[in-house]
C-alpha cells in the first residue's frame, strides 16, 4: 500500500479533492426512500446545467456502471435498429462504439481511420451521399487513445445539416470541454463521474434529448441498460430501477457543487490548460515530444513519444516511485508512447514534484 499521497495522471479515476472523499462517508441510504430520490433528481438538473442550453430539452439519467456502460446503454437505446448508425472512429474508444452496436445486433458502418489522424470531415460528407441508409452518427468527443480532440463543430455542423442525430461519447470530455447540443444535432452523450468531473468510479449518466426518452422506443436489447426504464423511474418517482453505487453518487452530488463553485467547465478548462501547458514545457526542456501536433488536443491529457533507451515500464515505474501514476498507450503505442492526463485535485506543489520527477527519469537520456 502507498503510504503518501498519489497523484492520479492517468485518464480517470483522478485524484479526489478530501471534500469529495469525506462525502463518501455518508449515511446508509436507500435507493427507494425519498432523501435517495432527492440526491438523484438534483445530480440529474446539475449535469444538465453544466452548459448553457442544454436544461430546456435534455435531461440526464444517472447510472452505477463505467463510463463504457454509459456508452453501451446509449447506442442500446438510442441507436436504431430500423436504420444505420455510422461510427466515426479514429482510436480506441471510436472501435469500441462499433463493438457495442455489433454486439446488440444494430446495423452499423464503420468508418475508421488512422488513429493518429484527425477525422476527415469531407470523406464523411461523401460517405453520407455514397451510403443513403445512414440515419444516425456515433463518435468519440476526446479520443483518450491519443489525447486527439475531435472537430465536433465540423461533424455536428455535417450532423445538423443532413438532419442525422449524434450520439456522443463524452467520457473524456464532459465538464471541461464546449459542447454545443443544438449546433451538433445532438441527441445523446455518455459520461462518467470519474474523468473531468471529478467524482469517484462507480457512477456514470448519459444525457439525452427529452423526446426520446418518451417517445416509442427501440429496442435496447438489455433489461439492465435500458434508459427508458432508469427516465421513468428517476424523473417519475425519483427512483433507480436497481440498486445504485450510493457512495459514488453522494461524492458525484459533492463533485459537481465543487465544479459550480470553481466557475463550471469554462474555469476547469482554463485551469487544465496551464497545467498541460506546465507538464509540456518541463517535457520539452527534456527532449521529450508529444505525438500529435500541439493544437490537435484536447485539455484533458497528452501524449508523448517515450525517448530511446527508456521503456514505458522504466518511465511508469521511476513516476510510480515519486508518487506519480501515468498511463501507457494502447495497441502499436504501447511501446511508443506514455500519456498524461491533468484531472483531478492537483496543486502547483505536485507540479513542481512532477516536473522534478521528469527531470530525475529524462535528465540522464537528454
Ligand atoms: C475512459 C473512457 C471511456 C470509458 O472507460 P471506462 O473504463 O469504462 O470508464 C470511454 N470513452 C472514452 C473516450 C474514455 O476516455
Amino acid at each position: 500500500m502507498p503510504t503518501k499521497r498519489t497523484i492520479l495522471l492517468n485518464p480517470g479515476p483522478v485524484t479526489l479533492t478530501d471534500r469529495v472523499r469525506q462525502a463518501m462517508i455518508c449515511d446508509d441510504w436507500c435507493h427507494r426512500e425519498p432523501e435517495f430520490a432527492g440526491l438523484t433528481r438534483r445530480i440529474n438538473t446539475e449535469l444538465v446545467r453544466i452548459y448553457p442550453g442544454m436544461e430546456r430539452d435534455y435531461s440526464a439519467v444517472m447510472l452505477t456502471c463505467s463510463g463504457t456502460g454509459a456508452v453501451e446503454a446509449m447506442l442500446a437505446s438510442f441507436a436504431p435498429d430500423a436504420g444505420r448508425t455510422l461510427v466515426l472512429a479514429n482510436g480506441v474508444y471510436g472501435e469500441r462504439m462499433a463493438a457495442i452496436l455489433g454486439a446488440h445486433r444494430k446495423p452499423f458502418y464503420l468508418s475508421q481511420g488512422e488513429w493518429t489522424a484527425p477525422l476527415d470531415v469531407a470523406a464523411v460528407a461523401r460517405l453520407l451521399d455514397e451510403q443513403p441508409g445512414i440515419t444516425h452518427v456515433a463518435t468519440v468527443h476526446h479520443e483518450t487513445t491519443t489525447g486527439r480532440l475531435n472537430d465536433l463543430a465540423a461533424i455536428g455542423a455535417l450532423c445538423k445539416a443532413r438532419g442525422l442525430p449524434l450520439l456522443l461519447d463524452g467520457v473524456s470530455s464532459f465538464g471541461a470541454e464546449a459542447i454545443d447540443a443544438g449546433a451538433w444535432n445532438l441527441a445523446a452523450v455518455a459520461a462518467t463521474a470519474n474523468k473531468c468531473l471529478h467524482g469517484a468510479p462507480g457512477v456514470s449518466f448519459v444525457i439525452a434529448r427529452n423526446a426520446l426518452f418518451t417517445e416509442a422506443k427501440t429496442d435496447a436489447g438489455s433489461v439492465y441498460l435500458d434508459l427508458h426504464a432508469y427516465y421513468s423511474g428517476q424523473h417519475g418517482e425519483g427512483y433507480s430501477p436497481f440498486t445504485p453505487a450510493v457512495p459514488a453518487a453522494f461524492a458525484l452530488h459533492e463533485a459537481l457543487a465543487e465544479l459550480h463553485e470553481e466557475g463550471g467547465w469554462v474555469d476547469r478548462q482554463r485551469i487544465y490548460r496551464q497545467r498541460a501547458a506546465r507538464i509540456e514545457q518541463e517535457l520539452t526542456s527534456l527532449n521529450i515530444y508529444m505525438l500529435l501536433n500541439k493544437n490537435d488536443y484536447s485539455c484533458v491529457l497528452h501524449s508523448y513519444l517515450l525517448p530511446d533507451g527508456c521503456t514505458y515500464r522504466q518511465a511508469h515505474d521511476v513516476l510510480r516511485q515519486a508518487g506519480f501514476v501515468i498511463y501507457a498507450g494502447q495497441g502499436p503505442f504501447a511501446t511508443r508512447i506514455f500519456r498524461v492526463a491533468n484531472m483531478g485535485a492537483i496543486n502547483e506543489q505536485d507540479l513542481d514534484a512532477l516536473a522534478g520527477a521528469f527531470a530525475d527519469l529524462f535528465g540522464p537520456l537528454a
